[in-house]
């Protein structure tokens, strides 16, 4: 798979993009992920990617030509299956979104800045525009990094223990059970006996109906019928 991320602050990126389970999926190949700066893309020698916005009013709108080039040029090296746009205003963010989206071959991700892009990109270029949240953040930067770490640990061989992503929130439409590790006593808070057991079926039974009570307490909306 591959990730294209278009902004104008590349090095927001950096940090949660090198290290961890995104780490270790790039240095093993098994995902590419490309940021690109649309500054590269600019003409003039200040390299502006923002200007006012026609109509006046406060703050600056990012300008289609860098944006429009960056995402023509990736366009003639290969096929895309979606060109996103983190937007508050875009489809909320979700686990099963994260799913259809792992299962891509090439994305780009256009991380928004200022008020937001021109209009006519979202017309034209981009396909899905998605919101990690009705919150509004000074950048898609952080959006784009959450998009793509969820999409990522989703890939065949990102995890070292693959079955752990299925085990995860949201699988299913469950809460993932409580988990403990040693001590099995601390400051005689004990860890649940049946953990213990080394009784496989049992400790699963457990866990299943630890999911199915702490969904059914913490997330109702997400019972199924
Ligand atoms: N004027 C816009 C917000 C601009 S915030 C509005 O009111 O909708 C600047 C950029 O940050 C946005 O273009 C978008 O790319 C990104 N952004 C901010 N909040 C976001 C969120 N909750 N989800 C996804 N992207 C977000």
């Amino acid at each position: 798979m591959r990730i294209d991320i278009l902004t104008v602050l590349p090095e927001l990126l950096d940090s949660p993009l090198n290290n961890s389970i995104v780490k270790r999926a790039r240095d093993k190949g098994i995902v590419i992920i490309n940021v690109i700066n649309l500054r590269d893309f600019t003409k003039d020698k200040y390299k502006s990617v923002d200007d006012y916005a026609f109509g006046g009013g406060a703050g600056m709108v990012m300008m289609i030509e860098p944006v429009y080039k960056a995402i023509e040029k990736l366009k003639s090296e290969r096929e895309y299956d979606d060109i996103i746009y983190t937007s508050p205003d875009g489809k909320q963010f979700t686990q099963k979104m994260a799913n259809t989206l792992s299962l891509e071959n090439n994305i780009i991700i256009l991380a928004g800045h200022y008020k937001g892009v021109d209009q006519r990109i979202r017309d034209h270029l981009i396909t899905r525009e998605i919101s990690i949240g009705d919150y509004v953040l000074s950048g898609g930067e952080i959006p784009a990094v959450v998009i793509t770490d969820a999409i990522v640990r989703l890939i065949p061989g990102a995890m070292s223990d693959e079955q752990s992503a299925l085990s995860d929130s949201f699988q299913d439409d469950l809460l993932a059970p409580p988990v403990y590790t040693r001590p099995a006593e601390f400051l005689g808070w004990k860890v649940p006996d049946v953990l213990l057991s080394g009784h496989a079926a049992e400790i699963e039974k457990w866990r299943y109906g630890q999911s199915l009570e702490r969904t059914k307490r913490l997330r109702p909306d997400l019972e199924k019928e």
